[in-house]
């Protein structure tokens, strides 16, 4: 098939026509959650982009098999190898097992994506899964001469590299500026960029998650996990990795070290990093104490899909700040839109000719560096232009399998014109009037059980000066 998609790929350090190994078939591996809390709207920006990328791979017509995996042991509360690991952290936190906060917080994640609309992948696995994978590629990597053991720990040697540093053309120092506050010297390391592919002793002995191991009972470094899950479910070789340029040093760098020193060849070809999603005081961060949460969003009574709007009008290659003032104007666009498309004539015949036109520009802006907020333009110009309402209709109901943006679904809405809408709004009305005669007669209980009866249908009332308003919630 036609490859026409082309994005900007970290190692060239070029925007390039993306061309899989296969024809037709993309593999594709996302670093998945470190579940020790909830995933802030940071972090669910760099998923929702890497939905964006899988949906538009499978829109121009690719198959796609995606893994992610799941962060439950390993992650230290520095990326470097020094802390204590952020699972046991979490588990602390809330008097509960590691096994159990793991649980409830990917559960947690997937409610959010739901909410997000972003595609679960196709397989995804937790890295306590797959220990034996672990220790057997480690064991190769101590075999070729890749590892060695220092102290209880096994080491991935990086002296043993022609280019370690495959992404930068930066020093190590200058690397390490912004990434390690607490820098914590580890004796036992040959070199300094060398990292921990098994520990069986580290300053936090607590470890509740132990495993037999060739070294010892002990636990995995936190980047084995990612070669081993993409390896065994994607093969020796993958198209396309993903995650938030935070991840670019040290894990991802050293995802390459390990994966290619234990397979021999290059691993893969093309690697896509998200931008941060900044508040004023910074990058976005879990540890920060109080961070923005789809919950909390949600209890300020934004749809979680403003956010997905949001991000999808700005570039994924620029870091982006977030303010409410901002998400509310999102907001007031999302619903003029949705609105604007609810009333579109449906049925009717689409006009093959306007379709492909607005299709072709819509797939175009894509595929210009996944250019999201020129395709939301397309999608303005679209219904702004003169074609049918059936072409328009289903113009976005095409395009949404890519913005997934509920653009076609109804809903309710005072002024929506669609038939759901009259027919939801001749009820509430009715019920309104039969509430405000109940009060009249002064039957206060009456009143309050038709207020009960709407809410339970999602629908909430407010009494204001101007009168009765309604809203669906
Ligand atoms: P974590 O759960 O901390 O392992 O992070 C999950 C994903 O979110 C990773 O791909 C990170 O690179 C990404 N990430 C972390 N912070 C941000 C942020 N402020 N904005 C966008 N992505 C982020
Ligand atoms: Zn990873």
């Amino acid at each position: 098939m036609e490859n026409k998609l082309n994005f900007y790929n970290t190692l060239t350090k070029k925007v390039e026509r993306f061309v899989p190994n296969e024809d037709g078939k993309v593999s594709m591996y996302t670093c998945g959650p470190t579940v020790y809390h909830y995933a802030h709207i940071g972090n669910l920006r760099s998923y929702i982009m890497e939905d964006l990328l899988e949906k538009i791979l499978r829109y121009i017509g690719y198959d796609v098999k995606r893994v992610m995996n799941i962060t439950d042991v390993g992650h230290l509360s520095s990326d470097a190898d020094t802390g204590e690991d952020k699972m046991l952290k979490g588990a602390k936190r809330e008097h509960k097992s590691v096994m159990e906060i793991a649980k409830y917080y990917t559960d947690a994640f997937f409610s959010d994506c739901g909410k997000l609309n972003i595609k679960t992948p196709d397989v995804v696995e937790p890295a306590t899964n797959c220990i034996d994978e672990f220790i057997h590629m480690i064991q190769v990597l101590l075999e070729k001469g890749f590892a060695y053991g220092a102290g209880g720990n096994i080491y991935f040697d990086t002296s043993r590299l022609k280019e370690y540093y495959v992404f930068s053309n930066l020093s190590e120092k200058e690397l390490l500026v912004g990434v390690r506050e607490d820098v914590d010297e580890d004796a036992n390391k040959r070199n300094k960029s060398d990292f921990v592919l098994w520990f069986t002793k580290s300053k936090f002995d607590d470890q509740e998650l132990k495993w037999e191991s060739p070294w010892g009972l002990g636990y995995p470094g936190w980047h084995i996990e990612c070669s081993c899950i993409s390896m065994k479910h994607l093969g020796e070789y993958m198209d396309i990795h993903c995650g938030g340029v935070d991840n670019i040093f040290p894990h991802h760098t050293n995802e390459v070290a390990q994966s290619e020193s234990y397979l021999g060849h290059k691993w893969c070809n093309y690697w896509f990093h998200v931008h941060h999603l900044n508040d004023k005081s910074g990058k976005m961060s879990k540890s920060k104490g109080e961070f923005l949460t789809v919950s909390l969003l949600e209890s300020r009574g934004y749809d979680p899909l403003v956010y997905r709007f949001f991000c999808l009008q700005s570039h994924y290659r620029k870091p982006l700040e977030f303010s409410y003032e901002v998400l509310d104007n999102m907001g007031a666009a999302y619903e003029k839109l949705v609105k604007r498309i609810g009333t579109l004539e449906r049925g009717g015949e689409v006009d093959q000719a306007g379709f492909e036109e607005y299709r072709g520009k819509f797939e175009a802006a894509l595929c210009d560096d996944l250019n999201s907020a020129m395709a939301i333009t397309v999608l303005y110009d679209m219904l702004k232009a003169d074609l049918s309402d059936a072409t328009k209709f289903a113009l976005a109901e095409d395009f949404d399998r890519v913005l997934s943006l509920n653009l076609t679904v109804p809903r309710a809405g005072k002024e929506g014109d669609s038939k759901v809408d009259a027919e939801l709004e001749a009820f509430v009305l009715a019920k309104i009037e039969e509430r405000k005669a109940a009060k009249k007669e002064k039957d206060f209980a009456k009143a309050d059980a038709i207020r009960a009866e709407l809410l339970e249908k999602g629908i909430a009332l407010e009494d204001t000066r101007e009168g009765v308003k309604w809203k669906k919630v």
